[in-house]
């Protein structure tokens, strides 16, 4: 069984001088290829840096190159040149993170839009994907949305936690749908229980966020309670229950998805007798 974590935070403190052994756990795990998430221009530069140093062969690390949300309030007319001098490095596959986060309010949102909206037409520009943050926003962010979607080759919804109309809405404008531990959370992910066998197999992604969103129902509960790439079969077993498919099929559709969404390249399957294959080198 193959897996891609399509959201993993790995810039992040927590994993500093643990890149080799969490990347070690994952492919263990059969999470095969990672798309690194950027935030701002430091940290996509950090992601691209770590894909390069830590992944000789180039095809299991990936990255996004964008400046989220919270950090639009230092958008200014210098990144989109910066951006897209960092998008025109191989390993970076899509634009973003970038997108509107009303809850938090960060940055102004003014601020926000403006961000997004200089990020969807560099994505448009360049006809990379996009990879989405929408939090608490959701008709204002349809609204942008909806004048950049047809430019678009296409865009993921990260870490969808929104009600069935925001879904169906983001369904209807044709994108992908990325879903992580917030639906292992009975406390506040059950919705997403009915929600998630409408999404259509070929718009599904999964993904872990970590070092955020450790997936609640993981057991035994891991210590010091840091999400890792690792832990992504949780998140597959509690889909796959509520879509009644197998893991197999969920691993096999969303895995393919992912594949074609940031255009990565297959990974041999390793044979029983070859799981040195996973082995990180
Ligand atoms: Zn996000």
């Amino acid at each position: 069984m193959q897996l891609i974590d399509i959201g993993v935070n790995l810039t992040h403190a927590s994993f500093d001088d643990q890149h080799v052994a969490v990347l070690e756990r994952a492919f263990g795990a059969g999470v095969c290829q990672l798309v690194l998430t950027g935030t701002s221009l430091a940290e996509s530069d950090h992601a691209l840096s770590l894909c390069l140093k830590l992944d000789e062969h180039g095809d299991r690390l990936f990255s996004t190159a964008g400046v989220h949300p919270h950090d639009a309030r230092h958008w200014n007319s210098d990144d989109s040149k910066r951006l897209r001098a960092l998008l025109a490095e191989p390993q970076v596959r899509a634009v973003g993170e970038c997108g509107l986060d009303f809850n938090r309010d960060f940055s102004p949102r003014p601020l926000q839009e403006k961000a997004l909206e200089e990020q969807l037409s560099l994505a448009a520009d360049l006809q990379m994907p996009v990879f989405l943050h929408e939090r608490d926003a959701h008709p204002r962010f349809v609204q942008i949305l909806r004048d950049y979607r047809d430019r678009l080759p296409a865009a993921v919804v990260h870490c969808f936690t929104g009600e069935q109309r925001a879904l169906f809405d983001y369904l209807d404008l044709d994108l992908h749908i990325g879903i992580t531990g917030w639906i292992c959370d009975e406390r506040r992910g059950a919705h997403l229980h009915p929600l998630v066998k409408e999404i259509p197999a070929g718009r599904l992604m999964l993904e872990s966020d970590a070092p955020y969103l450790l997936p609640r129902s993981l057991r035994p509960k891991p210590k010091g309670g840091r999400n890792e790439p690792a832990f992504l079969p949780e998140v597959l077993r509690e889909v796959a229950l509520h879509r009644n498919e197998s893991q197999d099929e969920v691993a096999r559709h969303t895995t393919a998805c992912a594949r074609a969404f940031f255009g990565l390249p297959a990974i041999a399957e390793p044979s029983n007798e070859q799981s040195s294959d996973w082995d990180y080198r």
